[in-house]
């Protein structure tokens, strides 16, 4: 299905601002009767004829009683989000005086929104591509600040122009190669076999860039999956709690922010760390310490990075080489974090160091040395190379399309070695071509839109 502008025939209403009281609330109307149906319930200035992006101060009228005094802002089409006539009424954020004002506009001839129906009608318009409806999603998610310059960026286009401009040099190929087949008796090359298979092989590493991304981005958007592990009374929880309460304090000496429940996560310059099954850690204080070693083991394979205790009070030397090994053999970054450092000897400090250099040195009862354990865990994760221009995957989805393009051109390149026939490499093309629109919604089903649009709330 190619994409052209749509002619929503309807008018659609919403809350466009989280349920519940504030101190405003704005109702989002569009569709071709938008300020029709607002001049309807308004008492001010005629909002019919007037100018785009101009605020009107005005009274909601239902009937003769005033219900809100409220401002109008005047989008005429395209010049608004979806890319239709649009209206937007600030109002005071009460519950009942926002549904008795949307009750008032769906009686005047609007009908309630789907989820995600403004920015649906806004990509179906052409005012955005997939990746940038996606990106509103994740922006509107956001709660750190990676995964809000990952957002920004795809919002703003990066993502999507770089892979638009990757299809178009192979649409190119791919019609030279469809043209050839409709020379197939003549025996005719328009498109040159080692350009195109230079151009493949360019493309193949991008990708393979972009997929790789994915973990980063993944872990942009939810957060660095973290365990702190040792063995029994290293001071683990000890640890997680300083670390957390902490978070907790920095959290709420930020005014207006009260958060009773504050999860097993902390931020580190931007990045969220989520610390996993840190439940385990907090119920092995009271149960017998029966952790077997196999779910010890399950639980940091599942980590991206390990912070790894050892007590330092009575592990010995050999003890610590022991556990390192077994750590080495995972392939998880880990930081190797020598607890209770207060209780022993300076002299053995500068004994382990030599030994092991990347060890840090803790307390985590006394709370020292902690922001140096904060530091190699941003160190150890590379996120220092993620800047606000990158362009990261974040996207399940855009992720799952990426390998199998890669696949598609894989066996374009496999086609062109082996010296298939030309419907063949053309219909590999097409493949190739078809999962590349997909993430820009160059081609898009009902199905998929339906899908993408479906994880929105109302109003966005
Ligand atoms: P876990 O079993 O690994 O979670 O260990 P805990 O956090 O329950 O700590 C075990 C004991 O070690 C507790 O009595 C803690 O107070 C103590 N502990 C933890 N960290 C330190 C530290 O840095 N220095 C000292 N002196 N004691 C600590």
């Amino acid at each position: 299905m190619s994409i052209s502008v749509q002619d929503h025939e309807d008018t659609i209403v919403a809350l466009a601002t989280p349920q519940g009281s504030g101190a405003l609330g704005i109702i989002r109307l569009s569709g071709p009767d938008s300020i029709e149906i607002a001049n309807r319930i308004f008492k001010g200035n005629d909002l019919k004829g007037q100018l785009t992006h101009t605020i009107h101060y005005g009274r909601i009228i239902d009937k003769e009683e005033v219900v809100d005094e409220v401002l109008a802002s005047i989008f005429i089409a395209p010049h608004s989000y979806t890319g239709e006539h649009s209206v937007e009424f600030s109002c005071h954020g009460s519950s009942y005086i926002l549904q008795r004002i949307i009750r008032l506009l769906i009686d005047a001839g609007a009908h309630p929104a789907r989820a995600g129906e403004f920015t649906q009608r806004a990509f179906l318009n052409g005012r955005l591509d997939l990746v940038q409806a996606e990106a509103v999603a994740d922006l509107i998610a956001s709660d750190n600040k990676a995964a809000h310059m990952a957002a920004m960026n795809q919002m703003r286009g990066g993502f999507s122009d770089e892979i638009k401009k990757l299809r178009s040099e192979l649409v190119q190929f791919a019609s030279l190669i469809e043209l050839e087949l409709d020379f197939a008796e003549e025996d005719v090359e328009f498109a040159r076999r080692d350009e195109l298979k230079a151009l493949v092989e360019q493309i193949q590493v991008v990708i393979a860039h972009l997929i790789e991304s994915f973990d980063l981005g993944n872990v942009i958007k939810n957060g660095v999956p973290t365990v702190i592990a040792g063995k029994p009374n290293t001071g683990k929880s000890t640890l997680l709690n300083h670390l957390l309460n902490e978070e907790k304090a920095i959290v709420s000496d930020i005014p207006g922010t009260t958060r009773d429940i504050i999860e097993d996560i902390i931020h580190i310059e931007g990045i969220c760390f989520r610390f996993i099954d840190t439940a385990g850690i907090r119920e092995a204080r009271d149960k017998i310490e029966a952790i077997g070693v196999q779910r010890t083991h399950d639980k940091m394979k599942a980590a991206s990075v390990i912070i790894y205790l050892f007590d330092l009070a009575i592990e010995t030397e050999a003890d610590i080489k022991r556990e390192i090994e077994k750590l080495d053999q995972l392939k998880i970054p880990y930081i190797k974090a020598g607890n209770k450092a207060d209780l022993i000897d300076p002299l053995l400090i500068e004994k382990l160091r030599k030994v092991w250099p990347d060890m840090i040195f803790i307390s985590a009862k006394h709370e020292h040395n902690l922001d140096q354990l904060r530091g190699h865990l941003l160190n150890i994760i590379h996120l220092k190379d993620f800047h606000t221009g990158d362009v990261v995957v974040t996207n399940a989805r855009h992720y799952d399309s990426l390998t199998q393009t890669r696949q598609a051109l894989s066996d374009v390149l496999k086609g062109l070695e082996t010296g298939l026939t030309n419907d063949f490499i053309a219909l590999d093309l097409r493949q190739a071509l078809h999962h590349l629109g997909e993430i820009t919604g160059e081609i898009t089903t009902d199905d998929l839109l339906d899908n993408i649009f479906r994880n929105f709330c109302i109003g966005k």
